[in-house]
Protein backbone atom coordinates (compact mmCIF):
# COMPACT_ATOMS: atom_id res chain seq x y z
CA UNK A 1 0.00 0.00 0.00
CA UNK A 2 1.29 3.53 -0.57
CA UNK A 3 -0.12 6.52 0.32
CA UNK A 4 -0.42 10.51 -0.98
CA UNK A 5 1.15 12.99 0.89
CA UNK A 6 -1.25 15.34 2.42
CA UNK A 7 -0.36 18.48 0.38
CA UNK A 8 -0.30 18.80 -3.11
CA UNK A 9 2.02 20.87 -5.18
CA UNK A 10 0.30 21.86 -8.49
CA UNK A 11 3.04 22.81 -11.48
CA UNK A 12 1.67 24.03 -14.67
CA UNK A 13 3.94 23.83 -17.51
CA UNK A 14 1.56 25.77 -20.16
CA UNK A 15 2.47 28.34 -18.03
CA UNK A 16 6.50 28.23 -18.13
CA UNK A 17 5.86 27.58 -22.05
CA UNK A 18 3.83 30.39 -22.37
CA UNK A 19 6.36 32.68 -20.29
CA UNK A 20 9.29 31.13 -22.55
CA UNK A 21 7.46 32.52 -25.22
CA UNK A 22 6.84 35.79 -24.24
CA UNK A 23 10.42 36.48 -22.94
CA UNK A 24 11.34 34.87 -26.31
CA UNK A 25 9.12 37.51 -27.93
CA UNK A 26 10.91 40.44 -25.47
CA UNK A 27 14.10 40.08 -28.45
CA UNK A 28 15.24 38.90 -31.67
CA UNK A 29 18.48 36.64 -30.24
CA UNK A 30 17.82 33.13 -28.89
CA UNK A 31 16.46 32.51 -25.61
CA UNK A 32 17.78 29.41 -23.47
CA UNK A 33 15.86 27.44 -20.59
CA UNK A 34 17.39 27.97 -17.47
CA UNK A 35 16.54 24.90 -15.24
CA UNK A 36 19.40 24.47 -12.78
CA UNK A 37 18.25 23.63 -9.34
CA UNK A 38 16.33 20.88 -10.46
CA UNK A 39 14.40 23.76 -12.57
CA UNK A 40 13.99 26.11 -9.44
CA UNK A 41 12.57 23.10 -7.32
CA UNK A 42 9.74 22.32 -10.02
CA UNK A 43 10.88 19.47 -11.44
CA UNK A 44 14.02 19.43 -14.78
CA UNK A 45 12.30 16.57 -16.00
CA UNK A 46 9.32 18.02 -16.20
CA UNK A 47 10.30 21.03 -17.52
CA UNK A 48 13.18 20.62 -19.95
CA UNK A 49 11.42 18.84 -22.35
CA UNK A 50 7.88 21.09 -22.10
CA UNK A 51 10.51 23.82 -22.95
CA UNK A 52 11.90 21.83 -25.28
CA UNK A 53 8.72 21.56 -27.23
CA UNK A 54 8.27 25.27 -26.70
CA UNK A 55 10.75 25.81 -29.37
CA UNK A 56 13.96 26.37 -26.53
CA UNK A 57 16.98 24.66 -27.72
CA UNK A 58 19.52 26.12 -25.66
CA UNK A 59 19.66 25.25 -22.01
CA UNK A 60 21.63 25.81 -18.93
CA UNK A 61 22.48 24.20 -15.67
CA UNK A 62 24.94 24.78 -13.11
CA UNK A 63 26.41 21.94 -12.46
CA UNK A 64 27.47 18.30 -14.87
CA UNK A 65 25.27 16.35 -12.88
CA UNK A 66 22.19 18.44 -13.72
CA UNK A 67 23.26 18.18 -17.32
CA UNK A 68 23.59 15.06 -17.88
CA UNK A 69 20.39 14.35 -16.26
CA UNK A 70 18.11 16.60 -18.65
CA UNK A 71 20.83 15.73 -21.64
CA UNK A 72 18.47 13.01 -23.15
CA UNK A 73 15.44 15.00 -22.50
CA UNK A 74 16.17 17.58 -24.81
CA UNK A 75 16.99 16.22 -28.12
CA UNK A 76 19.50 17.72 -30.44
CA UNK A 77 19.38 21.12 -28.02
CA UNK A 78 22.38 22.80 -26.93
CA UNK A 79 23.20 21.98 -23.41
CA UNK A 80 25.58 24.43 -21.19
CA UNK A 81 27.25 24.36 -17.80
CA UNK A 82 27.32 27.51 -16.02
CA UNK A 83 30.08 26.38 -13.33
CA UNK A 84 32.47 25.50 -15.95
CA UNK A 85 34.84 22.08 -15.53
CA UNK A 86 36.57 20.71 -13.44
CA UNK A 87 39.41 18.63 -13.91
CA UNK A 88 38.26 14.83 -14.68
CA UNK A 89 34.74 15.73 -16.18
CA UNK A 90 36.26 16.62 -20.05
CA UNK A 91 35.88 13.52 -21.22
CA UNK A 92 32.19 13.31 -19.53
CA UNK A 93 31.20 16.65 -21.46
CA UNK A 94 32.39 15.54 -24.57
CA UNK A 95 30.65 12.25 -24.43
CA UNK A 96 27.47 13.35 -23.51
CA UNK A 97 27.24 16.66 -26.03
CA UNK A 98 27.54 19.26 -23.05
CA UNK A 99 29.28 22.28 -23.40
CA UNK A 100 31.07 24.19 -20.11
CA UNK A 101 31.17 28.01 -19.27
CA UNK A 102 34.83 28.93 -19.07
CA UNK A 103 35.07 31.03 -16.71
CA UNK A 104 39.31 30.83 -15.64
CA UNK A 105 42.28 29.88 -17.12
CA UNK A 106 42.45 26.37 -15.55
CA UNK A 107 39.37 25.46 -17.14
CA UNK A 108 40.50 27.18 -20.53
CA UNK A 109 43.59 24.48 -20.39
CA UNK A 110 41.56 21.35 -19.80
CA UNK A 111 39.07 22.37 -22.12
CA UNK A 112 41.71 23.06 -24.87
CA UNK A 113 43.63 19.88 -23.69
CA UNK A 114 40.17 17.83 -24.50
CA UNK A 115 40.27 19.68 -27.83
CA UNK A 116 43.55 18.36 -28.65
CA UNK A 117 43.08 14.88 -27.43
CA UNK A 118 40.26 14.26 -29.91
CA UNK A 119 41.68 16.63 -33.07
CA UNK A 120 38.84 18.76 -33.27
CA UNK A 121 37.66 22.12 -32.08
CA UNK A 122 35.30 21.95 -29.19
CA UNK A 123 33.02 25.00 -28.38
CA UNK A 124 32.45 26.65 -25.15
CA UNK A 125 31.14 30.18 -24.09
CA UNK A 126 33.89 32.25 -22.22
CA UNK A 127 32.37 34.06 -18.80
CA UNK A 128 34.21 37.52 -18.28
CA UNK A 129 33.80 38.80 -14.89
CA UNK A 130 32.29 42.52 -15.47
CA UNK A 131 31.10 43.12 -11.56
CA UNK A 132 30.18 40.11 -9.40
CA UNK A 133 33.50 38.85 -7.88
CA UNK A 134 32.19 35.40 -8.58
CA UNK A 135 32.68 33.55 -11.75
CA UNK A 136 34.42 34.76 -14.82
CA UNK A 137 37.87 35.63 -15.86
CA UNK A 138 39.40 38.90 -14.06
CA UNK A 139 40.87 42.03 -15.45
CA UNK A 140 44.37 40.45 -15.23
CA UNK A 141 43.25 36.97 -16.76
CA UNK A 142 41.20 38.32 -19.25
CA UNK A 143 44.58 40.28 -20.55
CA UNK A 144 46.72 36.87 -20.08
CA UNK A 145 44.11 35.65 -23.02
CA UNK A 146 44.00 38.65 -25.00
CA UNK A 147 48.22 38.32 -25.40
CA UNK A 148 48.39 34.50 -25.66
CA UNK A 149 46.26 33.65 -28.07
CA UNK A 150 47.70 30.08 -27.67
CA UNK A 151 45.90 29.42 -24.58
CA UNK A 152 42.40 29.13 -26.88
CA UNK A 153 43.79 26.96 -29.27
CA UNK A 154 40.69 24.21 -30.62
CA UNK A 155 38.57 26.00 -28.56
CA UNK A 156 35.95 27.97 -30.76
CA UNK A 157 34.29 30.81 -28.02
CA UNK A 158 30.47 30.54 -29.50
CA UNK A 159 29.92 33.04 -26.89
CA UNK A 160 31.27 35.72 -24.52
CA UNK A 161 29.36 35.84 -21.60
CA UNK A 162 28.77 37.69 -18.57
CA UNK A 163 25.98 37.78 -15.42
CA UNK A 164 24.25 41.32 -14.14
CA UNK A 165 24.37 41.82 -10.95
CA UNK A 166 21.58 44.65 -10.45
CA UNK A 167 19.39 43.78 -13.43
CA UNK A 168 15.89 43.85 -11.51
CA UNK A 169 17.00 47.79 -10.94
CA UNK A 170 16.81 49.02 -14.71
CA UNK A 171 18.52 52.62 -13.63
CA UNK A 172 21.17 50.84 -11.59
CA UNK A 173 24.36 52.19 -12.72
CA UNK A 174 26.09 48.84 -12.89
CA UNK A 175 23.87 47.68 -15.88
CA UNK A 176 25.78 50.14 -18.23
CA UNK A 177 28.63 49.80 -16.36
CA UNK A 178 28.95 45.62 -17.10
CA UNK A 179 27.69 46.17 -20.81
CA UNK A 180 30.82 48.25 -21.08
CA UNK A 181 33.27 46.07 -20.00
CA UNK A 182 31.66 42.94 -21.39
CA UNK A 183 31.25 44.82 -24.72
CA UNK A 184 35.27 45.28 -24.50
CA UNK A 185 35.80 42.07 -24.12
CA UNK A 186 33.84 40.92 -26.95
CA UNK A 187 35.72 43.11 -29.13
CA UNK A 188 38.72 40.81 -28.64
CA UNK A 189 37.06 37.63 -30.21
CA UNK A 190 35.30 38.79 -33.13
CA UNK A 191 32.46 36.38 -34.24
CA UNK A 192 31.41 35.28 -30.43
CA UNK A 193 28.27 36.24 -29.72
CA UNK A 194 27.17 37.68 -26.42
CA UNK A 195 25.04 36.07 -23.59
CA UNK A 196 24.52 39.19 -20.63
CA UNK A 197 20.71 38.92 -19.66
CA UNK A 198 19.14 37.18 -16.98
CA UNK A 199 15.41 37.15 -16.17
CA UNK A 200 15.18 40.91 -15.47
CA UNK A 201 17.60 41.85 -17.99
CA UNK A 202 14.77 41.02 -20.84
CA UNK A 203 13.51 43.93 -19.45
CA UNK A 204 16.55 46.41 -19.97
CA UNK A 205 17.25 47.94 -23.04
CA UNK A 206 17.86 45.88 -26.30
CA UNK A 207 21.83 45.70 -26.32
CA UNK A 208 21.29 43.86 -22.83
CA UNK A 209 19.16 41.21 -24.82
CA UNK A 210 21.22 40.19 -27.52
CA UNK A 211 21.97 37.12 -28.44
CA UNK A 212 21.52 34.28 -26.09
CA UNK A 213 18.85 35.33 -23.06
CA UNK A 214 19.42 33.34 -20.01
CA UNK A 215 16.27 33.51 -18.28
CA UNK A 216 15.49 31.14 -15.18
CA UNK A 217 13.06 32.76 -12.27
CA UNK A 218 10.82 34.59 -14.78
CA UNK A 219 10.12 31.34 -16.96
CA UNK A 220 8.52 29.89 -13.36
CA UNK A 221 6.59 33.02 -12.51
CA UNK A 222 8.74 34.57 -10.65
CA UNK A 223 8.31 38.82 -11.18
CA UNK A 224 11.39 40.43 -13.04
CA UNK A 225 10.21 43.79 -12.92
CA UNK A 226 9.87 44.06 -8.80
CA UNK A 227 7.86 46.87 -8.58
CA UNK A 228 5.81 46.79 -11.56
CA UNK A 229 3.29 44.79 -12.38
CA UNK A 230 4.41 41.05 -13.06
CA UNK A 231 3.80 40.17 -17.08
CA UNK A 232 4.50 36.63 -16.64
CA UNK A 233 1.39 34.06 -15.84
CA UNK A 234 1.46 32.43 -12.28
CA UNK A 235 2.90 28.52 -12.31
CA UNK A 236 2.95 27.22 -9.10
CA UNK A 237 -0.26 26.03 -7.06
CA UNK A 238 0.75 24.57 -2.94
CA UNK A 239 -2.34 23.60 -1.56
CA UNK A 240 -1.68 22.76 2.55
CA UNK A 241 -4.21 19.94 3.86
CA UNK A 242 -5.76 20.62 6.94
CA UNK A 243 -5.33 17.63 9.67
CA UNK A 244 -6.63 19.28 12.70
CA UNK A 245 -9.49 21.90 13.43
CA UNK A 246 -10.03 23.38 16.71
CA UNK A 247 -12.15 25.90 18.58
CA UNK A 248 -9.74 28.11 21.84
CA UNK A 249 -11.18 30.44 23.95
CA UNK A 250 -9.63 33.96 24.09
CA UNK A 251 -6.31 33.99 26.12
CA UNK A 252 -5.34 30.55 24.73
CA UNK A 253 -1.85 30.66 23.49
CA UNK A 254 -0.60 28.54 19.92
CA UNK A 255 2.00 26.92 19.24
CA UNK A 256 5.87 26.84 20.08
CA UNK A 257 6.71 29.75 22.59
CA UNK A 258 3.21 30.74 22.63
CA UNK A 259 4.35 33.42 19.77
CA UNK A 260 0.42 34.42 19.54
CA UNK A 261 -2.63 34.35 21.99
CA UNK A 262 -5.92 34.05 20.92
CA UNK A 263 -7.65 37.67 21.72
CA UNK A 264 -11.45 36.35 21.10
CA UNK A 265 -12.73 32.81 20.11
CA UNK A 266 -10.57 31.47 17.52
CA UNK A 267 -11.11 28.44 15.44
CA UNK A 268 -7.67 27.48 14.39
CA UNK A 269 -6.57 24.73 11.47
CA UNK A 270 -3.56 22.83 11.70
CA UNK A 271 -1.86 22.11 8.29
CA UNK A 272 0.42 19.54 7.28
CA UNK A 273 3.08 21.88 5.99
CA UNK A 274 6.30 22.98 7.88
CA UNK A 275 9.53 24.55 7.51
CA UNK A 276 10.76 20.73 6.89
CA UNK A 277 8.55 21.50 3.21
CA UNK A 278 10.13 24.96 2.70
CA UNK A 279 6.95 26.65 4.29
CA UNK A 280 9.71 28.69 6.69
CA UNK A 281 10.04 29.67 9.94
CA UNK A 282 10.60 33.10 9.31
CA UNK A 283 6.91 33.14 7.97
CA UNK A 284 5.54 32.93 11.98
CA UNK A 285 2.49 35.48 12.14
CA UNK A 286 3.34 36.55 9.09
CA UNK A 287 1.73 34.95 6.13
CA UNK A 288 -1.80 34.11 4.61
CA UNK A 289 -3.58 30.69 3.99
CA UNK A 290 -6.38 31.27 1.62
CA UNK A 291 -9.96 29.44 1.40
CA UNK A 292 -11.83 29.85 -1.90
CA UNK A 293 -9.84 33.46 -1.76
CA UNK A 294 -10.79 34.03 2.19
CA UNK A 295 -7.62 34.78 3.37
CA UNK A 296 -6.92 32.67 7.03
CA UNK A 297 -4.00 34.27 8.60
CA UNK A 298 -1.08 32.06 9.80
CA UNK A 299 -0.80 32.48 13.90
CA UNK A 300 1.73 31.19 15.85
CA UNK A 301 5.32 29.75 15.00
CA UNK A 302 5.61 27.87 11.66
CA UNK A 303 6.98 24.40 12.75
CA UNK A 304 8.50 21.45 10.84
CA UNK A 305 5.33 19.66 9.85
CA UNK A 306 2.65 21.90 10.88
CA UNK A 307 1.52 25.32 10.30
CA UNK A 308 -1.65 27.10 12.21
CA UNK A 309 -4.17 29.14 10.62
CA UNK A 310 -6.57 31.28 12.27
CA UNK A 311 -9.48 30.24 10.20
CA UNK A 312 -12.85 31.80 12.44
CA UNK A 313 -15.58 32.96 10.73
CA UNK A 314 -14.74 31.01 7.54
CA UNK A 315 -18.07 29.18 6.17
CA UNK A 316 -17.76 25.67 4.65
CA UNK A 317 -14.13 24.80 5.95
CA UNK A 318 -13.95 21.28 6.98
CA UNK A 319 -11.48 19.01 8.27
CA UNK A 320 -9.23 17.47 5.36
CA UNK A 321 -10.27 20.32 3.18
CA UNK A 322 -7.12 22.28 2.03
CA UNK A 323 -5.42 26.09 2.31
CA UNK A 324 -4.07 27.90 -0.35
CA UNK A 325 -0.46 28.61 0.50
CA UNK A 326 0.64 29.73 -2.99
CA UNK A 327 -1.45 30.53 -5.94
CA UNK A 328 -3.27 33.35 -7.37
CA UNK A 329 -3.98 34.85 -3.91
CA UNK A 330 -0.46 34.65 -2.40
CA UNK A 331 2.79 33.89 -5.12
CA UNK A 332 5.83 33.05 -4.27
CA UNK A 333 7.10 36.88 -4.79
CA UNK A 334 4.16 37.56 -2.24
CA UNK A 335 5.54 34.93 0.36
CA UNK A 336 9.24 36.06 -0.53
CA UNK A 337 8.29 39.22 0.85
CA UNK A 338 6.89 38.16 4.30
CA UNK A 339 9.71 35.90 5.03
CA UNK A 340 12.12 38.88 4.03
CA UNK A 341 13.62 36.80 1.14
CA UNK A 342 12.96 36.13 -2.90
CA UNK A 343 11.02 34.12 -4.73
CA UNK A 344 14.11 32.51 -5.99
CA UNK A 345 14.17 31.19 -2.47
CA UNK A 346 10.91 30.05 -2.11
CA UNK A 347 11.01 28.14 -5.35
CA UNK A 348 13.92 26.45 -4.65
CA UNK A 349 13.14 24.96 -1.34
CA UNK A 350 9.71 23.54 -1.74
CA UNK A 351 10.25 20.02 -0.15
CA UNK A 352 9.92 16.85 -1.68
CA UNK A 353 7.02 15.85 0.62
CA UNK A 354 4.51 17.00 -1.53
CA UNK A 355 1.92 15.12 -4.30
CA UNK A 356 3.57 16.68 -6.99
CA UNK A 357 0.40 17.54 -10.00
CA UNK A 358 2.00 18.86 -13.45
CA UNK A 359 -0.59 20.35 -16.12
CA UNK A 360 0.75 19.81 -18.99
CA UNK A 361 3.65 17.70 -19.07
CA UNK A 362 4.71 16.34 -22.70
CA UNK A 363 7.02 13.12 -23.55
CA UNK A 364 10.63 13.78 -23.97
CA UNK A 365 11.77 14.46 -27.87
C1 LIG B 1 20.85 31.58 -12.40
C2 LIG B 1 21.49 32.30 -13.52
C3 LIG B 1 20.72 32.85 -14.54
C4 LIG B 1 19.21 32.92 -14.47
O1 LIG B 1 18.88 34.02 -13.70
P1 LIG B 1 17.37 34.46 -13.39
O2 LIG B 1 17.52 35.69 -12.57
O3 LIG B 1 16.76 33.32 -12.63
O4 LIG B 1 16.70 34.67 -14.69
C5 LIG B 1 21.37 33.41 -15.62
N1 LIG B 1 22.72 33.45 -15.68
C6 LIG B 1 23.49 32.95 -14.70
C7 LIG B 1 24.97 33.05 -14.81
C8 LIG B 1 22.92 32.37 -13.58
O5 LIG B 1 23.69 31.91 -12.59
Amino acid sequence: MSFAPPSRLTIDLDAIAANWRLLDARHTGQTAGVVKANAYGLGAAYVAPKLFAAGCRNFFTAHLSEALTIRPLVGDATVMVLHGILPGEAEIFTSHDIIPVLSSLPEIALWAAEAKRLGRTLPALLQADTGMSRLGLSAEESHIVFNNRALLDGINITHVMTHLMNAEIPEHPSNEAQYQRIAAFQRQFPGAKLSLANSSGLFLPPKFTSDLARPGAALYGINPTPGRLNPLTPVVQLHGRIIALREIPPGTEVGYNGVWTARRPSRIATVAVGYADGYFRALTNQAFGYFDGTPAPLVGRVSMDLTTFDVTGIANLNLGDSLELLGPHGTPDDLARAANTNGYEILTALGARYQRHYIGAVPRP
